[in-house]
């Protein structure tokens, strides 16, 4: 008999690629911030996990059909998700910003994309303002369901600007995306991770008690230190 067997075991739902939070290393093994917290997390608190990567679409589904016990992809505490979700403490602080190609010349604000093509993940906070602001600005909107491909139709010319977290954009642009970021953070708020309303309060409890630990210890600074060095 083992300890591991009493241990409870969860399917944590994450975004196929969300760097620096969560992407595969060259091994195709799943590092980032994200991560890294959540195995030191497991590890303090004493649970183990499986690991289910998928669109972060997908994944806010699957946490409402009951077919995940939590996502943790870089998720946007917002007021709309809190009617369905549970969230953490938020872990980390974000905005939604708009980002053109590098060479792009033209279009450097929010008032030059007007009747204009843009690109947006499926589901995500950066798409609800961008539909928020869609009618005003007569922005078309162009839907993906992972980053890299809607960083790369704003690449090649397809649409003129993606809406993107600030901390996801920018480190895309460090690690050598040609892209650059026109506007302010809007919409600001905090990363959480998230259970279904009123369902797995205990896995949502451990995981509060196990990121305050690592706060406490200064491993939580560490884990981001790691991927962001002087940018954090
Ligand atoms: N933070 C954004 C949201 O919650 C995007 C998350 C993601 O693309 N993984 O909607």
């Amino acid at each position: 008999t083992s300890f591991a067997a009493d241990k409870p075991h969860y399917t944590i739902a994450t975004d196929t690629t969300y760097p620096p939070f969560e992407f595969q290393d060259k091994d195709g093994e799943y590092r980032g911030i994200d991560m890294d917290m959540l195995k030191a997390i497991s590890k303090e608190e004493g649970f183990t996990y499986t690991l289910k990567p998928m669109s972060f679409n997908a994944g806010v589904q699957a946490i409402q059909a009951g077919q995940v016990d939590g996502l943790l992809a870089g998720m946007s505490i917002t007021p709309e998700r809190e009617k369905s979700f549970d969230f953490s403490v938020p872990y980390y602080k974000t905005g939604v910003v708009i980002a053109v190609n590098g060479k792009d010349k033209d279009n450097k604000s929010l008032d030059d994309l007007k009747g204009k093509k843009v690109a947006v993940k499926t589901g995500t906070a950066g798409a609800q303002y961008a539909q928020s602001i869609a009618k005003e600005y007569d922005l078309k909107l162009s839907f993906f369901n992972d980053s890299n491909t809607m960083y790369n139709d704003v690449k090649v010319g397809n649409t003129v600007a993606a809406f993107e977290d600030q901390p996801v954009m920018a480190y895309a642009i460090n690690q050598g995306t040609d892209m650059n970021i026109i506007t302010k953070p809007v919409n600001t708020g905090g990363y959480g991770f998230g259970v279904k309303k009123g369902a797995n309060a205990e896995l949502l409890k451990s995981f509060d008690k196990g990121y305050d630990k690592l706060v406490k210890s200064g491993e939580y600074d560490k884990i981001v230190q790691n991927y962001l060095g002087d940018n954090s």
